[in-house]
């Protein structure tokens, strides 16, 4: 198989690079493991996706059906059921019903998503009985096989994916008792706890965390409470509450085991990339296994710019200039990219902020000079945030950071 452009993982990410790899001239090749396109879009079936990118209101489903649509509008070609074991530069394995292959492409693009965290990974103390599962998992018992898992449900974390299940629960009958949440301010977007919790009367506790699961066969109850500020459980305020169901939304990992000798960003636990969302050379990544994104349009964003510059670098044609870092600055997190290319256009630096800010600008500065400013009325490290740049006469590293207006 002779391809110029291979794009692993079939999700949103993969899709939206593809497509545009294809829009360059190079031949390209999606490959998926699951028996179908849409990647964890298939299985979120409240709205919320598209407002940027369609300017419609859609669900996860419809969103990938648009994609799958535009598609089968050009010549990628696909291949389903197909498991890519490991990628060594630009060398991968790949396993379906036909055996294993060796490919190498001219230029990969890396979209496999990201994973769960579990009970084991967070350490979270107690017995193991049935009734502790991820959020994620719940989302796809509820919604592919009609299944409710748990009838008394607690929450621990407050990511997007337990919010949206916590209002999917009680749609399906469960009663929710709460959301436990550890750090003092949410991990989820401001909108999913306005119409996912408050629209539904259910209390989240910050600084709050299961300290004990109870139960032999089957979840009986948890024990909580408050922690201090190096995150450990305050013994006098720890309550006991019966539940059967404890709900896990406590982070997500970028699903990028298959790649050999990577360079991560240990922020992000996804890679480092460079303007063109490069991670080694030829190599492009986009989507969740580069940063956890909470919006799919942000991911359409990011595959689009992955998936044009792998198609030109395959044909011979990625012009670089001379590459500068960009600096996570007071109150920044991370960002992505982390170096940008000299050239007179823009680049958007995406980013997510360390804690909350009211009322604060955005600064980047080269050489301790402002170069650009945005304000805003609030950040918060739930959601994910930008500023876009003009690098005419840039030519050094430059820093993004918070500062109070
Ligand atoms: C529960 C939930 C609710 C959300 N709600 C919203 C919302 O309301 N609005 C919004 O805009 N966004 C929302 N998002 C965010 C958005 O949907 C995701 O960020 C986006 O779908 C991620 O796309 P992706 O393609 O990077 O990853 P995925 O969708 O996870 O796709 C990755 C694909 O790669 C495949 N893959 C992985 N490894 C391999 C391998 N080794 N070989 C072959 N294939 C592989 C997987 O099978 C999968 O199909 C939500 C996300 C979740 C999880």
């Amino acid at each position: 198989m002779e391809y110029d452009v291979v794009v692993v993982g079939g999700g949103p990410a993969g899709m939206g690079a593809a497509i545009e790899s294809s829009k360059t001239g190079a031949k390209t090749l999606l490959i998926e493991r699951d028996y179908r396109l849409g990647g964890i879009l298939n299985q979120c079936i409240h709205n919320g996706f598209g407002l940027h990118y369609f300017q419609e209101e859609l669900t996860g489903p419809e969103y990938a059906d648009r994609f799958r649509q535009l598609l089968s509008e050009t010549n990628v070609d696909i291949m389903l059921n197909t498991f890519v074991t490991s990628i060594d530069g630009k060398k991968m394995t790949i396993i379906n019903e036909k055996g294993a292959q060796v490919i190498e492409p001219k230029a990969i693009v890396l979209a496999m998503g990201c994973r769960e965290k579990t009970a084991g990974s967070i350490k979270l103390t107690g017995t193991r009985p049935v009734g502790i599962m991820t959020a994620g998992q719940v989302q796809k018992l509820v919604n592919f096989y009609g299944k409710l898992p748990g009838k008394k449900v607690v929450i621990l974390g407050s990511g997007d994916i337990g919010l949206i299940m916590a209002r999917r629960l009680t749609f399906e009958g469960a009663k929710v008792e709460m959301v436990l949440e550890i750090m003092p301010t949410s991990s989820g977007l401001a909108r999913n706890i306005r119409q996912c919790l408050d629209d539904f009367n259910i209390p989240i506790y910050y600084n709050t965390t299961i300290t004990e699961v109870m139960g032999e066969d089957r979840v009986t109850g948890i024990k909580y409470a408050r922690v201090d500020e190096k995150m450990r459980p305050i013994p006098e305020t720890e309550k006991y509450l019966d539940c059967d169901l404890v709900v896990l939304s406590v982070g997500l990992t970028p699903e990028n085991d298959i790649v050999q000798n990577k360079r991560i960003n240990p922020k992000t636990q996804g890679f480092f990339v460079n303007e063109y969302r490069e991670c080694d050379d030829g190599v492009f990544a986009c989507g969740n296994v580069l940063q956890v994104h909470d919006l799919v349009d942000n991911v359409t964003a990011e595959s689009t710019l992955a998936g044009y510059y792998a198609g030109q670098y395959a044909l011979g044609r990625l012009q670089k200039g001379a590459e500068h870092g960009i600096i996570a600055g007071d109150g920044i997190r991370y960002t992505v990219p982390s170096s940008y290319f000299e050239s007179d256009d823009d680049v958007e630096i995406y980013f997510r902020v360390l804690d909350r800010y009211v009322g604060s600008d955005i600064v980047v500065t080269e050489n301790d000079i402002i170069i650009a400013k945005k304000s805003t009325v609030a950040l918060t490290p739930g959601e994910m945030s930008s500023i876009k740049i003009n690098k005419t006469n840039l030519k050094n590293d430059i820093c993004v950071s918070i500062r109070k207006r």
